[in-house]
């Protein structure tokens, strides 16, 4: 019989996973998009957009659609969507494990200071430092703020009020280039990184190129998730999937 697989999505690796799954099995995929970029990325099988109002309407929705299968595909950061997703599928008793990037991890040469909040980030920077801050658009205001520091913010999403000068914004959508980075960090004289940690098997660009000018990171560890399986690629997802749809 079909299963009926629901990813929460808004990663790559959601969208690789809805395109291996519609590929390759005969699962009916439903990738859920909180709806915060103007312009998805194209994804594979069915797509809804917005959220469910919470953990109770996940639930509902989770038994009303007879989901199979929830797959918490969200990013690393997102940790509303995640506890709501673990509560929701142990009230409707729908199996459920999560996609995630193992975390980076810093060489010795590095230098990386660790961080809990974007407000802690931001008072990380020294006065006059130059950051190139790429935490996304919902996490600028702190740094903003700090009219004694210069940033560039990378985002996908330009944000509705255009920040003060000195600061500016830079609107790109990744994948970004080794070169490409070290071009901007030299252009723009960048002293600081800004990041989430949003891991992968191969090292951020970005983190490369502070790591090749001797730039410190200052890193938003991440936060605390519910303690649910996990797996780290794709193929570590079939396995799981094999074994609890079986
Ligand atoms: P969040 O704080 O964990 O979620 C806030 C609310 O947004 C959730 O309670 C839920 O609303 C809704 N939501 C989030 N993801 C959803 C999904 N996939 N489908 C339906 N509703 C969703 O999440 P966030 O940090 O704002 O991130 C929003 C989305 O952007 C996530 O899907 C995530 O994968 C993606 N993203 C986030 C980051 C990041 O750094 N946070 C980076 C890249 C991509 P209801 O409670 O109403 O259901």
């Amino acid at each position: 019989m079909t299963k009926r697989i629901l990813i929460l999505g808004g990663t790559e690796d959601a969208r690789a996973l809805a395109e291996l799954l519609n590929e390759e099995t005969n699962c009916e995929v439903i990738t859920s998009l909180a709806g915060r970029t103007s312009q998805p990325a194209e994804q594979a099988g069915t797509v809804r957009v917005g959220g469910f109002g919470g953990a109770d309407p996940l639930e509902g929705y989770l038994r009303e659609n007879e989901v199979d299968l929830l797959i918490d595909a969200t990013h690393p950061y997102a940790a509303q969507i995640s506890a709501n997703a673990a509560r929701a599928s142990a009230g409707a008793d729908v199996p459920c494990f999560r996609l995630e990037r193992p975390a980076w991890a810093a060489l010795d040469a590095d230098n990386w200071i660790h961080v809990k909040t974007a407000e802690e980030a931001a008072a990380a920077l020294p006065t006059g430092a130059r950051a190139l801050v790429t935490v996304g658009t919902g996490g600028l205001a702190p740094f903003l703020e700090r009219l004694d520091i210069h940033v560039t913010a990378r985002v996908i999403e330009r944000p509705a009020e255009p920040p003060m000068p000195p600061h500016k914004i830079m609107v790109a959508r990744p994948p970004f280039a080794l070169e490409d980075e070290l071009l901007l960090m030299r252009t723009e004289h960048i002293t600081h990184l800004v990041s989430k940690n949003s891991g992968g098997k191969k090292m951020a660009p970005k983190i490369a190129a502070a790591r090749e000018l001797a730039i410190p990171v200052v890193m938003l560890d991440r936060p605390k998730l519910p303690e649910i399986e996990t797996a780290r690629n794709l193929n570590h997802a079939l396995a799981i999937m094999g074994r609890l749809l079986a």
